[in-house]
C-alpha cells in the first residue's frame, strides 16, 4: 500500500517527527511493509518509544531490487551535468534544513546537537563534493605497446549497489555512499540501522524534492537485515555491497558477497592509538585528545580508544584531560547545553561498564567517571582511566564510548609497538612538536589515516579508510571514492 510522502520543512517543530516513519522508500513511493510489521525507534535519552518504521520482508527488498533496476538505464544515461546539479541541491537543501536535520538526529541517536550539527554539514558536503566529481570522470587512451591498436579505457557505473550503514553517524554514512553512487550513476537500495531509520527516511524525502528520479535511491528497514541483504546480494543485477559497521558483521557480509561475486566496499570497526611524546605542545595534545575522544561521546569509528602519552608528560597530560572530561555536561543530546549525550542503547552502556570495570581490576585508576548512570536513559559519565596495562579489554575492543584509558611509553619503538598491537587498523593520532619525527611515526604505524597535530581528520575532499581489518576501499577522496562505483572497461580499437 502505497502512503502520503513526508515533507521536511525548513523549521519543523520536533513533535512532528513522527512523520518520518511513512514507510518504505521504494520506487519514489512510500510503502508499508509487505506484513505491516514494524521496528519501534527510541529515543536513548528517555528510552521512550518516539516512532515506528515498516519492517522490510525479503518481499519488499526484491521489489526495491526492481524499483532499482527499472531506474538503472536512465540514471546512468542522465548527462553528468544534469547528475551533478540534482547532488549540489541535495546539498543545498541539506543545508538549509540542516537544524531541522541535527535535531532528528539528536532525537533518535542521542547525540549532541552539536555533534549532530556537525555531521549534517559533513554529510552534505559529500553531494557538493560529488556534485563536483560527477563532471569530472574521465577515461584513458592510449597506444598499445605493439602499435597494432589504441587502448580506450572508460569508466562505468558499476550497477546496482546495496549499502548498509549503522546508527553512529546516521546521515553522514549514507550520503558518503549515496552521492558517489549516484555522481557514478549508479541506482542504489540504503539499508540504514535500525536504530537511527529517521534520518534516513527524511534524507530520502529530500533526496526526492531535489529532483533524484524514483527508483534511484531506494531506503528500507528491517529487522531481518542478514537475510534481507542476502535475498538483494543473491540477484545478479547487483554487482556492488558498500558496507559500514563492525568488523565481524563485516566479515558475514563478505562471505556472503564471495557466493556471487560482488564488489564489496567496507569501512569496518577502529581501535585508533593516540599517542603523545613528550615534546608534544600539551594544550594542543588535550584538546586534540578531547575532539578524538569526545566527539559523538567517543560513538565513532575513529575515536582514541588508546592514549599513550611519554613518562615526561604523563601525570600533566592525564590530570589536565580528566579536568576537561570532569567539567562536561552530559544530557539529552536535544538539549542545546549539553556536551556528551547517551549512548545509543542499555547494550552499549553495559559494554563500557564491563570493559571499565575489567580494566579497573587489572590495576587502573579511575580519574573521573568510572561509573554507569542508574537513572532513566543511556547514560555513562565521562570517564578517564590511568595506567591501563595492556592485557586490559578495552585495549583490544572498540570502546564506543565517553571513556579514555591512558597508558605510559618510554621509547618511541615502544609506542609504535604499542600502537600497532590491534587487528584493526583505522585511525591513528601523534602529538609531537617534531614535524620529522611525526611523518617517520606515521609511516610506521599500521593505520589508513593518520591525524598528526589533529584530533579530526574526516573530510570529504580526503580518502577515509583502513587497512588490516578495518575494512577494503575507500570513501571520499580526489577520485577514490567514486572509483568504488564504477568499473574500467578497456576497449582494443584497430584504427
Ligand atoms: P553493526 O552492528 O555492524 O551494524 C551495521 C549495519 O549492519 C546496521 O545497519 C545493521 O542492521 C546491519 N547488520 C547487522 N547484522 C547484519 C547482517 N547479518 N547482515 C546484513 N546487515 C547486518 O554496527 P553498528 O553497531 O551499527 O555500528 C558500529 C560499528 O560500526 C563500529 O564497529 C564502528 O567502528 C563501525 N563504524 C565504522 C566506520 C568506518 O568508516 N570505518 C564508520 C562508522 C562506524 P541493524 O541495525 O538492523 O542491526
Amino acid at each position: 500500500m502505497n502512503i502520503s510522502h513526508p515533507v521536511l520543512e525548513d523549521d519543523q517543530d520536533t513533535a512532528d517527527f513522527h512523520r518520518f516513519s511513512h514507510g518504505l522508500y521504494i520506487g519514489g513511493q512510500w510503502r508499508q511493509s509487505a506484513d505491516s510489521r514494524e521496528i519501534q525507534v527510541l529515543d536513548p535519552s528517555t528510552e521512550a518509544v518516539i516512532a515506528a518504521v515498516p519492517d522490510a520482508t525479503i518481499e519488499d527488498a526484491a521489489a526495491a531490487v526492481e524499483a532499482a533496476a527499472k531506474a538503472a538505464d536512465g540514471w546512468r544515461t542522465t548527462p553528468p551535468r544534469k547528475r551533478s546539479e540534482i547532488l549540489r541541491r541535495c546539498f543545498e537543501l541539506m543545508t538549509q534544513r540542516s537544524e531541522t536535520l541535527a535535531t532528528l538526529i539528536s532525537l533518535e541517536n542521542g547525540k549532541a546537537l552539536r555533534d549532530a550539527r556537525g555531521e549534517i554539514a559533513y554529510a552534505a558536503e559529500f553531494f557538493r563534493w560529488n556534485a563536483e566529481e560527477a563532471v569530472r570522470i574521465t577515461g584513458e587512451y592510449g597506444i598499445a605497446p605493439s602499435g597494432t591498436n589504441r587502448i580506450v579505457v572508460d569508466y562505468e557505473p558499476i550497477g546496482i549497489c546495496v549499502l548498509v550503514t549503522p546508527w553512529n553517524f546516521p546521515a553522514a554514512m549514507a550520503t558518503r555512499k549515496i552521492a558517489p553512487a549516484l555522481a557514478a550513476g549508479c541506482t542504489v537500495i540504503l539499508k540504514p540501522a535500525s536504530e537511527t531509520p529517521l534520518t534516513a527516511y527524511a534524507l530520502a524525502a529530500l533526496y526526492q524534492e531535489a529532483g533524484v528520479p524514483p527508483g534511484v535511491v531506494n531506503v528500507l528497514t528491517t529487522s531481518n537485515p542478514g537475510p534481507v541483504t542476502a535475498a538483494m546480494l543473491a540477484d545478479p543485477r547487483v554487482r556492488k555491497l558498500s558496507f559500514t559497521g563492525s568488523t565481524g558483521v563485516g566479515r558475514v557480509l563478505l562471505a556472503e558477497a564471495a557466493k556471487h561475486v560482488v564488489s564489496c566496499s567496507m569501512e569496518l570497526g577502529g581501535n585508533a592509538p593516540f599517542l603523545v611524546f613528550d615534546d608534544a605542545d600539551l594544550d594542543a595534545a588535550v584538546d586534540g585528545a578531547m575532539v578524538a575522544k569526545m566527539r559523538n561521546a567517543g560513538e565513532a569509528c575513529t575515536a582514541a580508544n588508546r592514549i599513550y602519552v611519554q613518562s615526561g608528560v604523563y601525570d600533566a597530560f592525564s590530570e589536565s584531560l580528566a579536568r576537561r572530561m570532569s567539567s562536561l555536561k552530559v544530557g539529552a543530546g536535544t538539549d542545546a547545553a549539553t556536551e556528551c549525550g547517551p549512548m545509543i542503547t542499555r547494550k552499549a552502556v553495559d559494554k563500557i561498564d564491563r570493559l571499565v570495570n575489567d580494566a579497573v581490576a587489572r590495576g587502573a585508576r579511575v580519574l573521573c567517571g568510572g561509573k554507569a548512570g542508574s537513572g532513566t536513559g543511556y547514560y555513562y559519565p565521562p570517564t578517564v582511566l590511568c595506567d591501563v596495562p595492556a592485557e586490559a579489554e578495552m585495549a583490544h575492543e572498540e570502546i564506543f564510548g565517553p571513556v579514555a584509558p591512558i597508558s605510559i611509553f618510554e621509547t618511541e619503538a615502544d609506542a609504535i609497538a604499542r600502537a600497532n598491537d590491534t587487528e584493526y587498523g583505522l585511525a591513528a593520532y601523534i602529538y609531537t612538536r617534531d614535524l620529522a619525527r611525526g611523518m617517520q611515526v606515521a609511516s610506521k604505524i599500521e593505520a589508513g589515516m593518520i591525524g598528526l597535530n589533529r584530533g579530526l581528520m574526516s573530510d570529504p575532499a580526503a580518502p577515509f579508510g583502513g587497512v588490516k581489518q578495518s575494512g577494503l576501499g575507500r570513501e571520499g577522496g580526489q577520485h577514490h571514492g567514486i572509483a568504488e562505483f564504477m568499473e574500467a572497461k578497456y576497449i582494443a580499437v584497430s584504427i
